[in-house]
């Protein structure tokens, strides 16, 4: 079987293997792939697997040597799964690899609002402290969690893993979720419509899917239901977030601080408004990204793959 890799970059810069790959087949690995250069580097391989290169219909009908195609995310937007199907081409995609470091990560961007580590440390070594006429001193506000109430929108596995760690912080969590298991509600955890968790929330955290239901969902008048001085963050999808509309937020302090980690459109544009906001913390879409999490996906992506060799496909989404 040839197999070829179309972006293997990112989750693989160096620090780990594509041997279970290898076991499988003839491997081409592609670091990264423009787009004129799609169907000329899948050529008459069987297996395709991608992270972010777009597979259209198009290059579906250009390359019929395909038989299979896995997605190195979660997300698997990029691929045109219906055609695929009509094409009797499974994709598959990896489902559940991050779901503890992007909770983690959400967490750490809260962190940083909370208590601007690196922002004091750097003041520290430019000398602030050792100048300070106290033993300390802070350049804003801190703020303790405990006994503050977190909103998560979309309640599936990372949003509930956030809304564990959410409670080991003493907080109290308000969940939105189409589909509400109450078996998950306890004394410090209640499912409730988004107009109540948008006035109740003193942090609000996004694990929803980008579906055209949840587009935008962060905008100018879910903003205006929310209590002054709230902390947003975004760990899920940029259009979940209407940017224009955060950064008047941000700007005028309604929002006191974002924490995000993904945007509209990525890389960001040098444009984009959340850039020159005031209190907005971005980050370059990484909370996937730590060795551990990228090392059980990779395996994951090979045994999916090894799955459809045996005829018994596994993680398919079309
Ligand atoms: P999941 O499917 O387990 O959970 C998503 C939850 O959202 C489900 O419970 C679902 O019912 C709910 N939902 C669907 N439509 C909704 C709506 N209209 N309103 C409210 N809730 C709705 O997915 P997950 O593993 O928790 O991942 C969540 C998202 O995190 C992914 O869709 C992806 O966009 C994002 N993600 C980001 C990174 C990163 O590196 N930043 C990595 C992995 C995943």
């Amino acid at each position: 079987m040839k197999i070829v890799v179309l972006d293997g970059y990112t989750l693989n810069p160096g620090d780990l293997s594509w041997e279970g790959f290898e076991a499988l087949g003839e491997l081409t690995c592609y670091d990264r792939t423009a787009p004129d250069e799609i169907v000329g580097r899948i050529g008459d391989a069987d297996a395709v697997i991608t992270n972010k290169t777009p597979l259209t219909e198009e290059t579906l009908k250009a390359c019929p040597s395909i038989r299979y195609i896995g997605v190195l995310a979660t997300g698997y937007n990029v691929v045109d799964v219906v055609a695929a199907a009509s094409r009797g081409i499974p994709v598959t995609n990896i489902p559940t690899y991050g779901t503890t470091a992007v909770a983690q990560f959400a967490f750490a961007l809260l962190m940083n609002i909370c208590h601007r580590v690196q922002d004091h440390s750097n003041s520290v070594r430019d000398g602030r402290w050792t100048s300070c006429p106290d033993f300390s001193y802070w350049d804003y506000p801190l703020t303790e969690l405990a006994g503050k109430t977190m909103g998560i929108i979309g309640f599936g596995r990372i949003g509930q893993a956030t809304g564990r760690i959410a409670r080991a912080f003493g907080m109290k969590v308000l969940a939105f979720d189409e589909y509400a298991n109450r078996d998950l509600e306890r004394e410090d955890l209640h499912y409730t419509d988004l107009d109540d968790l948008f006035g109740r929330s003193d942090v609000i955290s996004l694990h929803c899917p980008l579906f055209e239901s949840t587009q935008g969902i962060i905008n100018r008048r879910s903003i205006e239901k929310m209590k002054d001085g709230v902390i947003l963050l975004n760990t899920s999808r940029g259009p979940l977030i209407v940017e224009e509309d955060l950064a008047e937020a941000l700007n005028c302090g309604k929002v006191r601080a974002a924490g995000l980690d993904v945007v509209s459109s990525e890389p960001i544009a040098e444009d984009n408004v959340l850039l020159g906001a005031k209190n907005c913390f971005i980050t370059p879409h990484i909370a996937w990204a730590p060795l551990e999490s990228r090392s059980r996906l990779m395996n994951i992506a090979v045994d999916n793959l090894a799955s459809f060799q045996k005829g018994e496909t596994v993680n398919r989404v079309n």
